[in-house]
């Protein structure tokens, strides 16, 4: 019996699942999950001993690797001045004027966001610019997009990806039919539904929620018009566009997947952007942010009431500053670069083997979806009829030569700056056994 086997025996009796977060169970992958002790750069080490190389990187966080010496220095000097004072510290405006810096420094029409509130967890800033874009409109219902995942929020969870997808949930048990019911779930990529669905419910679509690019149900590429098309579409009706960066903020580039985009699109923007994830450098921060006549309907400024006992800790806060201070140019551009490398040969051991397959891509973020190859992925449908069960094999065999991937076939892979040569060269010689085992497996397995 191996130490993580042992582990999870005693979590699974006092941990439901033997797990805190869904999306790490390996319920769709089967076999036991290996318990992680530490992290160094692009590498995890499990319970055993056993090292992988870490393609998950603490589902995005992990920009610059793990255990970034000057990220864990700034925690360090913070942790010595006190772990949390329930009042304003100077590291918080600090990060909000970066944020709105980096965002505003690629908008091509005046700025695109004032001012920034910051919360814990990506749930939170989603839920937190729903009732924000009611309190704002004075309207009820949502549109959200079918696959498209924006935390754990009950009015948000109808036909979710990540974990909601990979246990394949309808949406949640615990949600009232009342809330569900003020939410319209559409497939993406299709304005055609969007306008039908405001023509159906004239002055009662408080705000349209989108992932930037989706990557909660692997990885879809938004059309060239589609995200510039909702923001058309909610203008027209008075509605709200909240585009939910909280993968892809930070990830795709400096200015997150909208950064990438929107200057070749007409340079449209939101009115709330969502972040998490990379904005808090592996601490718990995230963030909602827009203009000032929105953000400031917020309390205490506005009626919309929000709160949070921990909201800005001093220490996430130095882990998120730190990072994005260190996340400059060439970290993009070698993640870019290891990224295109990883997706070719990725290809080229599935082509070996004659696997059928897709890579999908967001910038340098992508997924992988078996039999798609002469589809693609536009949505939800397309990745619900892939051959997901080839994932399943193609995963145990990187876990086995030591490649850490997200044991769901609808989870993105994440590279960090960290990721040199030597963890490259690991990766693929990985591969070649991981496509046999993906090319051998049967459905129903
Ligand atoms: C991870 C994620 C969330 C939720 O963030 P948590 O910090 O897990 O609550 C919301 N939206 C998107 C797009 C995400 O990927």
């Amino acid at each position: 019996m191996t130490v993580s086997q042992d582990l999870f025996d005693r979590s699974r009796r006092v941990i439901p699942g033997g797990v805190n977060s869904p999306v790490r169970a390996f319920n769709s992958v089967g076999g036991t999950p290996p318990f992680l002790v530490e992290a160094d750069g692009p590498y995890v080490t499990d319970a055993d001993g056993f090292e992988y190389v870490d393609l998950v990187c603490s589902w995005g966080p992990a920009l610059l690797g793990h255990r970034y010496e000057p990220v864990i220095e700034a925690v360090h000097a913070a942790v010595e001045r006190g772990l949390s004072f329930g009042a304003s510290t100077p590291g918080e405006t600090e990060l909000a004027e970066l944020v709105v810096d980096r965002l505003n420094a690629v908008a091509t029409d005046g700025p695109v966001i004032d001012q920034l509130r910051l919360v814990s967890t990506g749930t939170e800033a989603t839920m937190t610019s729903i009732r924000l874009a009611r309190g704002f409109t004075g309207r009820d219902l949502i549109i959200k997009f079918a696959g498209c995942y924006h935390g754990h929020v009950d009015s948000l969870l109808s036909e979710a990806g990540s974990g909601v997808a990979t246990l394949a949930l309808p949406g949640s048990a615990g949600v009232t039919e009342a809330t569900a019911a003020q939410t319209i779930v559409l497939p993406y990529n299709d304005l055609a539904a969007v306008r039908e669905a405001f023509a159906l419910n004239e002055g009662r679509i408080a705000a349209v929620i989108t992932e930037s690019a989706p990557c909660n149900m692997g990885v879809v590429t938004p059309d060239a018009d589609f995200n510039r098309g909702l923001r058309e579409i909610t203008a027209a009706h008075g509605a709200l566009l909240i585009v939910d960066e909280v993968l892809t903020g930070f990830r795709s580039s400096s200015a997150g997947y909208w950064g990438l985009t929107s200057p070749e699109q007409g340079g449209w923007a939101p009115d709330i952007f969502t972040f998490g994830k990379v904005i808090g450098g592996g601490m718990p921060i995230a963030a909602l942010g827009g203009r000032r006549e929105v953000m400031e309907h917020l309390a205490p400024t506005g009626p919309v009431y929000q709160a949070g006992t921990l909201s800005g800790n001093p220490l996430s806060v130095a882990a998120g500053l730190t990072t994005l201070r260190h996340a400059g140019p060439e970290v993009y551009e070698t993640i870019d670069a290891r990224s295109l490398q990883l997706q070719r040969e990725l290809t080229s051991a599935l082509d070996a083997e004659g696997v059928d397959h897709s890579i999908q891509t967001a910038g340098n973020i992508f997924s992988l979806a078996f039999g798609t190859g002469r589809t693609g992925v536009r949505g939800y449908a397309d990745i619900k009829a892939s051959e997901s069960f080839r994932y399943r094999p193609f995963f145990h065999s990187m876990l086995s030569s030591g490649v850490y991937l997200a044991p769901s076939p609808y989870e993105a892979w994440f590279l960090s700056a960290a990721h040199d040569d030597a963890a490259m060269d690991r990766i693929v010689s990985a591969l070649p056994a991981a496509a046999q085992a993906a090319a051998e497996a049967t459905p129903g397995e």
